[in-house]
C-alpha cells in the first residue's frame, strides 16, 4: 500500500522528469506526427512523399492532384487548425482558390491557372494503396525497371518487390 510520503516522492520523480524532458523534441515529434496525418490524410505514406508529389501555390499552400481525380489544398503551416480542402475538379479548386485567395487581378489568375497546370496527377500503388508521384525523379535511381512487371504500378522497389515475391508464392503454391 502507498503511503503519502511514497505519493509526493512520486510527484517529485514526476516532476524531475518533466524538467528533464527536452520539450522542444518533443514538440517536434508531435509536430511530425501531425504532418504524417496530414500525409495519411490525403493518402500518402509520409509528409515527405505528399511535398514531393504537391506544388507549392504560396509558401503557405500546396496543390495536390490525387489519384482518385480529387484535388487537394494543403497547408503546411496552418495544418494544425486546418484541414485540407478538396475539390472534385480542376475548375472547381480553381473556383475555391478565387473566392479563398481574392485574385486581385488577371496576373494572379494566370498564375494560379499556370501552378494547376503544373500539378502532376498522382497514382495509387496497387500493392500498398498508397499515393505517390509517377514523374518523381527518385524513381529513376530505384532503376525499378529490372525484372518487375508494370513498375509504373508501384509506389516503391519494397512494393514492386513484395509483389513478385506475392506472386511466386502463389505460383508454386506456398500459400
Ligand atoms: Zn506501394
Amino acid at each position: 500500500m502507498k503511503k503519502d510520503g511514497d505519493v509526493i516522492n512520486g510527484m517529485d520523480d514526476w516532476e524531475s522528469t518533466l524538467d528533464n524532458i527536452d520539450w522542444k523534441e518533443v514538440l517536434q515529434e508531435i509536430d511530425s506526427a501531425l504532418l504524417d496525418n496530414l500525409a495519411a490524410e490525403l493518402g500518402f505514406r509520409s509528409y515527405e512523399l505528399l511535398k514531393r508529389a504537391s506544388q507549392m501555390l504560396t509558401p503557405d499552400y500546396y496543390l495536390i492532384h490525387l489519384s482518385d481525380g480529387r484535388w487537394g489544398l494543403w497547408s503546411p503551416t496552418h495544418y494544425k487548425h486546418q484541414d485540407p480542402i478538396f475539390a472534385h475538379s480542376r475548375e472547381e479548386m480553381f473556383a475555391l482558390i478565387q473566392d479563398g485567395f481574392q485574385l486581385p487581378n488577371e496576373e494572379a489568375v494566370q498564375y494560379v491557372q499556370e501552378t494547376l497546370d503544373s500539378v502532376r496527377q498522382t497514382q495509387r500503388c496497387i500493392q500498398c494503396g498508397f499515393e505517390f508521384d509517377p514523374g518523381d525523379p527518385l524513381r529513376e535511381e530505384w532503376g525499378m525497371e529490372s525484372g518487375v512487371k508494370a513498375p509504373e504500378q508501384f509506389c516503391s522497389p519494397e512494393c514492386a518487390m513484395e509483389s513478385v515475391v506475392k506472386q511466386l508464392k502463389k505460383d508454386h503454391g506456398w500459400e
